[in-house]
């Protein structure tokens, strides 16, 4: 399965071949006898977007391969299920069951649940987690029950 897949407009088409031209990994054919262009070699592409810039007509556009897409939404889901497990290991680690927060090394959390900056966990913790959770100092406070206001 190709990363991309080329969708080529036949109907606007004009068959000027400047896409061909201009892709640097020869990816794009110009087929004589169906009068059309072909990706035969799809596997090669890069998304460089050469082609697309190239057509005045705007008859070819590279997508990202649905299947790939697919895939890569199922990575996404099955990340977000092992770092909430991830994180509710660490709350056991450094949690006592009677304490009312939990505060884990910012450094042990990014290091173990895959973020490069805390604003990356902070965006995962809004969207993902059910618990209430907040940074102080190095450390990443969970609250294991809601705050009284
Ligand atoms: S995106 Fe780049 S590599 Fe892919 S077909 Fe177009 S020009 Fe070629
Ligand atoms: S540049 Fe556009 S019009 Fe020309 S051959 Fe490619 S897709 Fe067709």
């Amino acid at each position: 399965m190709s990363d991309y897949t080329v969708i080529i407009d036949h109907g606007l088409c004009n068959l000027c071949e400047d896409c061909v031209e201009v892709c640097p990994e020869k990816v794009l054919e110009y087929n004589r006898s169906e009068e059309k262009i072909h990706a035969i070699r799809i596997d090669d592409c890069n998304n460089c977007g050469a082609c697309v810039e190239a057509c005045f007509l705007a008859a070819i556009d590279v997508v990202k391969s649905p299947e790939k897409t697919r895939e890569e939404f199922i990575e996404s889901l099955d990340l977000t299920e092992q770092r909430a497990n991830t994180l509710d290991e660490l709350l056991e680690k450094y949690g006592h069951p009677d304490a009312d927060k939990t505060a884990i090394p910012i450094e042990e959390v990014l290091t173990l649940l895959q973020f490069e900056t805390t604003e990356e966990l902070d965006d995962w913790l809004l969207d993902n987690y059910d618990k209430t959770a907040y940074f102080s100092g190095k450390e990443l406070i969970i609250l294991n029950s809601l705050p009284e206001l």
